[in-house]
């Protein structure tokens, strides 16, 4: 009998692992359920300037034609929402009723955007990024909005920005923070991009919540909470994502800050993997619980969970890696960059000739963000990789002008 492979989510993880299993299992029934009604497309590019603002044709979203699942033999159910799961009859149901059996099962759900929970949340002209259904309405909205308000720091904060910016929009970002992507960043570095921001015509208002989304069913501004009002037709809200991990919980399937794995992608429960954004994993090079959201490491948590879900052994090993640029600025982190307390940390450059903050776990070296100093991201990576003891090496790691690469 073939076997029997269900995939919730259709994006990065999903598909990558639908694609996998298929190298390896000819005759396997392949199914995957999205409860977005696309086929897999680019996230990445619905928040690029050069998308955004149509700079490249509208059809380059899309990563796969219509006609690959039928050519793979996959079957894609778009726009349908697994809502339980029953691991011990080994069955899924859907929204509509409809009850689907499995051998093999991945759970590659991502994140959800953390929605707001403020007074005139639902006004018209508040907007969230993270689906193709989102980029559609916020798209068309930012050519006559005139005025735009982004929240929240971070990735997707910095590149609404400059999307607005762009488009010719009066551009505030409000942040609760003291400087942007804070503790992430630090005071140098989140004050580089700020002033990058407000070079570019970006006005930034600190330390401030938004209390109140204005208007009359229409946004026609925002009020924070030491009463400024900033007028504004949109508003983009970037304030974190969340694992949407009930299903799974429901199920016993152990959660944590996502759904936990182990280095295989297999959860606790059997013939169960989880993979991408959703998948908490053990970072095999610190042995850390790990969380990332990125599109490498989403494909190659799908590739790894394809393979042994198909019979294959992998394990997932890899130092993550986000960049994001825009405003004359390429901001990198590479590896492990949380602050967390067991961590030090060393600077190297400054906003001149670039800056970066290296992360060092004891004796070796753990992370790294780095803005304008991406060539540094190779030898930074195979440092981390080599987990070797750099604390000889802490004069040249503070040297800017030190070639990394010349370390053993
Ligand atoms: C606007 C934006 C820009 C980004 N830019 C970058 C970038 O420049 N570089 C980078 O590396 N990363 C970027 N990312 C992150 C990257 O897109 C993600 O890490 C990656 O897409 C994760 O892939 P995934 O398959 O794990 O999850 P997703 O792509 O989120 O796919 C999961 C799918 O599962 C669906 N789903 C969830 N629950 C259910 C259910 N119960 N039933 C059915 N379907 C369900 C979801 O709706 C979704 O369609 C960006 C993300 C966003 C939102």
């Amino acid at each position: 009998m073939p076997l029997r492979y269900l995939i919730i989510g259709g994006g990065v993880a999903g598909t990558t692992a639908a694609e996998t299993i298929r190298k390896n299992d000819p005759v396997g029934e392949i199914t995957i359920v999205s409860d977005e009604p696309h086929r897999l497309y680019s996230r990445i590019m619905i928040s690029k300037p050069h998308y955004f603002l149509g700079k490249v044709p509208a059809e380059h979203i899309w990563l796969k034609k219509e006609s690959w699942y039928g050519e793979q033999k996959i079957s894609l159910m778009a726009g349908k929402r697994a809502v339980r799961l029953d691991p011990d009859g080994k069955k899924v149901v859907l929204d509509d009723g409809t009850e689907l059996g499995y051998d093999r099962l991945l759970l590659a759900l991502g994140v959800c955007a953390r929605r707001w929970k403020i007074p005139g949340a639902d006004r018209k002209g508040v907007y969230y990024v993270r689906t193709l259904d989102d980029f559609r309405q916020y798209q068309p909205a930012s050519k006559v909005a005139r005025q735009g308000v982004v929240v929240g720091g971070g990735a997707i904060g910095f590149e609404m920005c400059e999307m607005m910016s762009l488009s010719g929009l009066e551009t505030t970002l409000i942040i609760r923070e003291g400087h942007y992507w804070d503790p992430v960043l630090d005071q140098t570095a989140g004050q580089m991009v700020e002033s990058a921001l407000e070079n570019h015509g970006v006005r930034v208002i600190r330390g401030q919540y938004v209390t109140e989304a204005l208007g009359d069913g229409s946004l026609t501004g925002v009020r924070t909470e030491n009463g400024t009002e900033v007028p504004c037709r949109m508003a983009a809200v970037g304030i974190g994502g969340f694992c949407p991990h009930v299903l799974a919980e429901e199920a016993g399937i152990a959660v944590n800050w996502g759904i936990r794995t182990d280095g295989k992608m297999g959860t606790n429960r059997p013939d169960i993997w989880a993979a991408g954004d959703a998948a908490e994993y053990d970072d095999p090079i610190f042995g850390e619980p790990t969380v990332f959201g990125s599109w490498s490491n989403a494909q190659n948590h799908g590739r790894v969970a394809g393979i042994n879900m198909s019979g294959g052994d992998e394990t997932y090993s890899r130092v993550t890696f986000y960049a994001v640029s825009g405003f004359g600025l390429n901001i990198a982190f590479v590896g492990k960059v949380a602050p967390l307390p067991d961590r030090t940390f060393v600077s190297r450059g400054n906003p001149e000739v670039g800056y970066g903050r290296l992360v060092l776990k004891g004796n070796r070296l753990v992370g790294a963000q780095l803005i304008n100093r991406t060539p540094e991201v190779s030898a930074i990576t195979r440092l981390i990789e080599t987990r070797k003891d750099i604390s000889g090496h802490l004069d040249q790691l503070a040297d800017a002008g030190f070639d990394l690469k010349r370390l053993p």
